[in-house]
């Protein structure tokens, strides 16, 4: 096999994007679709502080590379999560990978923020560990980047990711999440500004680009994502994409394309949180003000 443009041996065979490429035009190619991406979305320029979400995973230290390599101003920020037999290796990840080239990464614990990890947290509080995950990270992650005067905070979706949330939002017919599903959402007061530079490449792109740039990750998953929804769309998308190459890219585009028909929700006003002044919808304290005051008390949610 022949890297379709330099013709030296090829490493990996891209059936969506009619490619096979050698290491160099891997990096190169995955490097420049980045660049395009930041630019048509207008997610940030270089002179933006960007805050990267670093989960230890590949998709995260791949985009904290990739920034840096395009001469972006990035610090990462770590969750420390608090789930056992995956946050103390997912953070060694992080912590060495900062360290290797001497980058600037916010160590938050969870533990420290909330009064338990999430592992404590599911044990407390009813609902599903990923649900009341997503809830601690939005609202810790923002804080981060609001405290520290970030522009944006990016975080390492790729296509796969996107494509599957997608196609979840659409068979429920999630209107209000479809009119929010974007590359980048717009920051409002103390709500940071997010961007996904990474929708356009597939998972396997992204592992192929931390193999060749000796970047080492976590390839373990967390153990709560074992059953969850967004696993099983993958798998069918992933079915997909066996049989009819570039499914996922073209479901993607294509939703971008008819996306502004979707309605957002009624727009709601955002009041601040009385116990720690964060944006929040609700009457009185936010979310992730409530779990905190369960798990004070110890009672289930
Ligand atoms: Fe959190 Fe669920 Fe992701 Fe685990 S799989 S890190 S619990 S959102
Ligand atoms: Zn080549
Ligand atoms: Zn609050």
């Amino acid at each position: 096999m022949k890297c379709t443009i330099c013709k030296k041996p090829a490493v990996i065979k891209l059936r969506h994007a009619n490619l096979k490429l050698c290491p160099e035009h891997l990096v190169a190619r995955v490097e420049k679709v980045v660049a395009e991406t930041i630019k048509k979305f207008h997610m940030f320029t270089p002179a933006e502080k960007i805050l990267v979400a670093v989960s230890g995973g590949k998709d995260s230290l791949a985009l904290w590379e990739i920034l840096r390599k395009l001469g972006y101003r990035a610090d990462g920020a770590y969750l420390d999560l608090g789930i056992e037999g995956y946050s103390a290796r997912s953070r060694e990840y992080s912590e060495k990978f900062a360290a290797a080239r001497e980058l600037k990464l916010h160590v938050v614990a969870v533990e420290e923020e909330l009064g338990t990890g999430i592992d404590g947290l599911v044990r407390v509080a009813r609902g599903k560990a990923c649900s009341l995950c997503g809830t601690v990270k939005r609202y810790l992650l923002n804080h981060v980047a609001y405290e520290g005067g970030y522009h944006v905070l990016a975080t390492g979706h790729n296509l796969d990711d996107e494509a599957a949330t997608l196609l979840g939002n659409v068979i429920r017919w999630e209107e209000g999440y479809l009119a929010r599903q974007y590359p980048v959402l717009p920051g409002e007061g103390k709500l940071v500004r997010r961007a996904k530079p990474l929708v356009f490449l597939s998972e396997r792109e992204v592992a192929a680009y931390c193999v060749i740039s000796g970047i080492q990750y976590i390839y373990e998953e967390c153990p709560h994502a074992v059953g969850a929804r967004s696993i099983a769309l993958k798998h069918v998308l992933n079915k997909l994409e066996d049989r009819y190459p570039a499914t996922k890219l073209t479901f993607l585009r294509g939703f971008l394309k008819v996306r502004d028909r979707f309605r957002p929700r009624e727009p709601v006003e955002l009041r601040d949180c009385p116990i720690c002044g964060m944006p929040t919808a609700a009457e009185g304290p936010c979310r992730f003000c409530r779990l905190k005051e369960r798990v004070s008390h110890g009672a289930p949610a």
